[in-house]
């Protein structure tokens, strides 16, 4: 039996984020990651912009992506040494066709009144762009009724930021391991370590569940209903280097239309098209023929001069999409040691980083700087 002070179960962004976290304050850390098929940080598109996302309409969620996306920064300056992939390319909001102007405009003046009352999007950092410039900012776009740029839209490579945040992690001491968490040790009511499928027990003082869509596994060991399911999302990889643009992709926007999809450009000629949200399909990380459908028509809707495009790959995640979309972070009632963070569904990649500091803060005994009431499992209880 080897003794830490935090055992953290899982190591997706997430995971990855706490481990960093407490490594870095000298705990004694150790992070177990299974490495499911299916987990969401290895297929998550990456945008990073609470501005534009399809969750700002609650205030308690706005707020602590807020901090999230000031936190990045700071951290990607921390991760410089690795190839973390951070950066701020844009992001281009449009109206394709006549039925979506409404959302547009809608969502234009929500962005205006946040940035009057947050500063976010950064004031003079948005503005209305005519449809030739939108398309000189993503040259396969499709004609546009209305078009919106937002100076600041960043994305990430969630695998290459979490694998990014394992390595400075194990640069500050954490220990990594290959594993299966199978239970939580718990003894009078106080976390006493974990126990894998593999046969070890680690003895730890506290354990930190972040196993993503797969949390509520572990709940009966620590005595809390963790109301988390996967939500399935299939996103398409695109080799646009045949259609012979000649601005490199590492320089084109991010780009949303108001159907629920977008596309996400990479260096070297890569796009990717997302994506499906599936619910009601348990552990399946499948590709289908109907999300392959769903994708690639409004792919095309948005961006018509995408139709000669390879299709490189197609990657799928299980999202862990709590009961009401708010993440569920903190400690677990009534268990000395135990802490939930998980549930981050459709923005895990943008809150994730933050909430792995939130959540090294309660583990260390220090009090965050937001208030963490909203995102405790305790809402859940009748
Ligand atoms: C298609 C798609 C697009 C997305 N786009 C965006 C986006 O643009 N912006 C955004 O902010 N978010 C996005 N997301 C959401 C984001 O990817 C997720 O919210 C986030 O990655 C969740 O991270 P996680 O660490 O909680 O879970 P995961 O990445 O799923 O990691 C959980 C890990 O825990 C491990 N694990 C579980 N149980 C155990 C156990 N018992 N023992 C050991 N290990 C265990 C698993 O194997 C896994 O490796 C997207 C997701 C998908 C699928």
């Amino acid at each position: 039996m080897t003794d830490y002070d935090s055992v953290v179960v899982g190591g997706g962004i997430v995971g990855s984020a706490t481990a960093y976290h407490l490594a870095r304050e000298g705990f004694e850390t150790l992070l177990i990651d299974r490495g499911d098929a299916g987990r969401a940080t290895a297929a998550g598109a990456g945008i990073v912009f609470p501005a534009t996302s399809s969750l700002n309409e609650s205030p308690d969620w706005f707020e602590f992506a807020l901090h999230a996306a000031d936190h990045y920064p700071v951290l990607a300056s921390e991760l410089d040494r690795y190839d973390h992939t951070y950066t701020r390319p844009g992001l281009l909001a449009v109206a394709v066709d006549a039925d979506e102007v409404g959302a547009f405009e809608e969502s234009k003046r929500r962005a205006e009144r946040r940035s009057d009352e947050h500063g976010h999007p950064r004031p003079g950092r948005f503005e209305e762009v005519s449809p030739e410039r939108a398309r000189e900012l993503y040259p396969p776009l499709s004609g546009v009724e209305r078009a919106m740029f937002y100076e600041d839209g960043a994305r990430v490579n969630g695998q290459a930021f979490a694998s990014s945040l394992r390595q400075a992690s194990a640069a500050a001491g954490a220990t990594i391991h290959d594993g299966d968490v199978t239970g939580i040790l718990v003894d009078q009511g106080i976390v006493g370590g974990v126990e894998t499928a593999e046969g070890d027990t680690y003895s730890a003082d506290t354990v930190v569940v972040a196993g993503g869509a797969w949390s509520p596994d572990l709940a009966t060991d620590i005595g809390v209903d963790i109301p988390v399911e996967p939500q399935r999302g299939q996103i398409l990889h695109l080799d646009v280097g045949p259609l012979g643009h000649t601005r490199p992709t590492e320089g084109w926007p991010i780009l949303k239309a108001f159907r629920g999809h977008y596309q996400v450009p990479w260096p070297d000629d890569q796009v990717a098209c997302g994506a499906t949200r599936e619910s009601g399909t348990g552990f399946e990380p499948h590709v289908t023929l109907g999300g392959l459908q769903e994708v690639s028509t409004e792919a095309l809707r948005v961006a018509s001069g995408l139709d000669e495009a390879h299709h490189l790959e197609t990657r799928v995640g299980l999202r862990p999409a709590s009961a009401d979309g708010l993440p569920i972070i903190g400690p677990v009632p009534e268990i000395e040691g135990a802490y939930l963070a998980t549930g981050h569904g459709p923005t895990g990649l943008t809150l994730g980083p933050y909430s792995g500091r939130v959540v090294a803060d309660l583990v260390l005994g220090e009090s965050p700087e937001v208030d963490i009431s909203p995102f405790r499992v305790e809402r859940f209880r009748a």
